[in-house]
This record gives structure tokens, C-alpha cells and sequence, in this order.
């Protein structure tokens, strides 16, 4: 057993000064006083440190991160058409082994411990899908390799490598879920492109297999306006309303962005229990508008976070999407109460591990020992005692200290423990050799 001590250790209800997580194995099998220690316990004590739950990311694409600054200050359209799916076609499986690897180090120094790889560069099989699997094994990060369907005839530019007939691909998916069921690190779970990339079929033969694994289903939703044009001239009706219609909305559904959905839509999710997933990064970043989230947590609609790709960010860090979420509502709603640090940091930790249904963003027994240690000293934290709200609207990556995932340490004093940046960065320039900015 481990004994990880810290200054304060944040409980749920707030922060609680001197207290110890036990970890058993890769779960915390206590949070007690130094003194209920027990005395064969290997203590790390984590010293001046606030202890919280890791961070989860609900959406990304770790390959994406190989683009970053590539794609910069681009239309969406262009974004796409000029560099995303041009782009998509340079890398081969040892550059998306490069590419997870990659953004996986900066999101676990960003205090990310769960992150999701909406992964669709299959080349019709699962060997790349595994050297995902394989870079977050090797740099010590929780995966949700959500697994993506692609119809052949999606009407885009997108690659022939993205495509796969739907019951191909969903058996791809079922076939990659079964052999990392034991594996606590790993979770795949299935990911329908979205209303461009997938047809309502399509969707439905996901939704199955996600009700025969038990597990939630992503679908990009709605994210730039010219989806809900596209939706609209092809099928009558808008995004959501189109699910709802092809009796498409569940409670395993896991939407991300939802920017173009209006009132009634926002009630067709809310009655459903869908999820959605908020990118306020990278929705401003590629022009796509805003998700109304207020207006969405109002209807008791459950809300995660994630930064998406890393070439739609341009940021690994989910501290700086509830910083995000929040500047952005007050903005949008000219309000500067429109949603506090508190609401935030819930969709940050437990709000993402809700809708991913998985026991993490929480700092209680029987969830993964996924924890983050922060230097209470570290400037961006004072003044002293307001930490809750700091950690959203003030922190520097320099407070993030520790990071723990699983019971291992992943990163220890600020530096990965698992691989050393320099071969992080001799991979990625490798990779990227030759390229040349668009625009
Ligand atoms: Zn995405």
C-alpha cells in the first residue's frame, strides 16, 4: 500500500488540511489522518501540496497535435479541407504512436490522468488504434480510445483511410473493446463520426454496441453551422432533432460541442439524458460559435470538457478549459456570474468521468488512484485560502507538481517519469520534417 500525503487533499466538499490518500493496487482504498497510516504503508509525502482528482478530458485527437501551428488563424473550412485531411494522409503508424505520445505528455503534465482519443485513422483495421493503445501504456495515462465508424460514403474530403462500412467497423470496435476489457487503463468505447461522417444507421449500429458493451457512444453534434445547414437540406430537420426523431438520443449518447441547437433541441437532450461534451477552446479557435452551457446545466443537462485536437486549440490542458468555459459564458451572457470556478472544476474532473462512466474524477475509496499534486506555494495560488476558485481562474501550469495515474507516478517535480522529453520532441520533429505552414 501507498500513502500519498499532502497539505490539503480536496474531499469533495472542499479542501481538508494534513490528510494521507491510501492506495491499494490502482485504486485509493482510504483518506485518512497521518496517524491511521499503516505502519507497512509506503509513505511519499507530497509535501506542501493540494492533492485533487486528476483531470478528464472528454474529447481529443491525439494525432492532431502533430499539426499544431500548421493550421493556425484558418476558416474552418479551410482548416479542414487544407490541413486536417491533406495532413491526415503523412502519417503512418509510427507517427501516431508519435502523436499520441505527444499530446499524452503534455496533457499528464497539464494534471490530465483521463484523457479520450476519438480515433478514425484506421486504414480499415485496428493496428493504428493500438499504438494509441500502446503510447498511453508507455507514458502511463487512462485511455478512452473511442473508436470511430466512418461511412464509405460520407459525403467529404476526408480521407479513404478514415472509411469503413459501418458493421466492419463497429466489429473493429468490438474486437479492440474485448481484448482490453481487463486492462484498468484502457477503455474503448464506440464513436460514430457525426451527422456529415455517419449515416442515422450508422449511429443505431453503434448505439447497440454500446448497449452490448456498456459503455457511452461519441458523436461530434452539431459543431459548426454549416453541419446544421448540411443536416437540414439533407434530411428536413435539424441535428438534434433528427436524432431525436431516428430515435437516436440516449442517456449512453455523448455529444460533443452541441454549439448549433436551439431551446427545443436543448429540452430533446435534456429529456434523453445525453451528454454533452464542451470544447470552448477549440470552438473558438476554429470560428464555430459557442455552446450555450448555462442554458444547458439549467436543464440538467451533464457537461464535460475537452480541448479536442491539437491543432484546433492549440492546448492540452483541461485546467484551461474551465478557465475557458467560464471567461466565455460570463462574455456570451454579459454576466459575470453566468458560471462560477466551482461549476467548472465539476465538469473538469467528475462531470468527465460521468459521462465516460468510469470511476475517476473524484477523490474517494474504490476510484482509480488518479491524482493530481499542487504546490500550494506556486505564485498563481495566493493568495492562500481561495484555492477552489484560483484553480480555474488563476493557476500557471508551474503549480502542477505530481501527477498519479493508476498508483504509478507518472510525473514527478514537474517531468514525466515514464518517457524523457527529449524523445518526445526527436519523434515529433522526425515526423514533421519538411512540412510547411498553410498560410
Ligand atoms: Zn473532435
Amino acid at each position: 500500500m501507498k500513502a500519498i500525503h499532502g497539505a490539503l487533499v480536496h474531499t469533495g466538499s472542499g479542501f481538508e488540511p494534513d490528510l494521507t490518500v491510501l492506495v491499494e493496487g490502482d485504486r485509493i482504498a482510504g483518506i485518512v489522518r497521518p496517524a491511521e497510516v499503516p505502519a507497512d504503508a509506503e509513505v511519499d509525502d507530497w509535501g506542501d501540496a493540494a492533492i485533487i482528482p486528476g483531470t478528464v478530458n472528454a474529447h481529443g485527437h491525439a494525432f492532431q497535435n502533430l499539426f499544431k501551428g500548421f493550421s493556425d488563424d484558418l476558416p474552418f473550412d479551410r482548416w479542414r479541407d487544407d490541413v486536417l485531411y491533406p495532413f491526415s494522409e503523412r502519417l503512418d503508424a509510427d507517427a501516431i504512436y508519435a502523436g499520441a505520445l505527444f499530446a499524452f505528455a503534455e496533457a499528464l503534465l497539464a494534471g490530465t490522468t483521463t484523457t479520450v482519443d476519438f480515433f478514425y485513422l484506421h486504414d480499415a483495421g485496428n493496428d493504428n488504434a493500438e499504438r494509441v493503445i500502446q503510447a498511453a501504456r508507455d507514458i502511463g495515462i487512462r485511455l478512452v480510445l473511442a473508436r470511430a465508424l466512418y461511412d464509405p460514403d460520407a459525403p467529404t474530403k476526408a480521407p479513404a483511410r478514415y472509411r469503413e462500412p459501418a458493421r466492419e467497423a463497429a466489429e473493429r470496435c468490438r474486437s479492440l473493446a474485448t481484448s482490453y476489457a481487463d486492462d484498468p487503463l484502457i477503455h474503448v468505447q464506440p464513436a460514430p463520426h457525426s451527422l456529415h461522417a455517419a449515416s442515422p444507421e450508422t449511429i443505431r449500429i453503434a448505439l447497440e454496441l454500446a448497449e452490448e458493451l456498456d459503455s457511452p457512444c461519441h458523436l461530434h453534434l452539431a459543431e459548426a453551422s454549416y453541419e446544421r445547414a448540411q443536416v437540414e437540406e439533407r434530411y428536413g430537420t435539424t441535428p438534434v432533432r433528427l436524432l431525436a426523431r431516428e430515435g437516436l438520443l440516449s442517456e449512453r449518447l455523448v455529444a460533443i460541442h452541441t454549439v448549433w441547437a436551439d431551446d427545443e433541441e436543448l429540452d430533446l437532450l435534456a429529456e434523453s439524458g445525453a451528454g454533452v461534451v464542451h470544447c470552448p477552446g477549440a470552438n473558438a479557435f476554429l470560428g464555430d460559435g459557442m455552446a450555450r452551457v448555462p442554458e444547458m446545466l439549467a436543464r440538467g443537462i451533464r457537461v464535460a470538457l475537452g480541448p479536442d485536437g491539437g491543432c484546433a486549440n492549440n492546448r492540452q490542458s483541461v485546467f484551461d478549459e474551465m478557465r475557458s468555459a467560464t471567461l466565455i459564458a460570463k462574455a456570451r451572457l454579459t454576466d459575470g456570474s453566468a458560471m462560477d470556478a466551482a461549476t467548472a472544476f465539476r465538469m473538469g474532473t467528475e462531470g468527465g468521468a460521468d459521462l465516460l462512466g468510469l470511476p475517476v474524477g473524484r477523490l474517494e475509496v474504490g476510484a482509480h488512484a488518479d491524482l493530481v499534486g499542487l504546490d500550494i506555494h506556486d505564485l498563481s495560488l495566493q493568495p492562500p485560502g481561495l484555492l477552489e476558485r484560483h484553480i480555474v481562474h488563476s493557476m500557471q501550469q508551474t503549480a502542477i507538481a505530481n501527477v498519479m495515474v493508476g498508483g504509478r507516478v507518472v510525473v514527478r517535480d514537474r517531468h514525466l517519469t515514464t518517457v524523457r522529453n527529449g524523445e518526445i520532441r526527436k519523434r515529433v520533429a522526425d515526423v514533421t520534417a519538411g512540412w510547411t505552414r498553410v498560410r
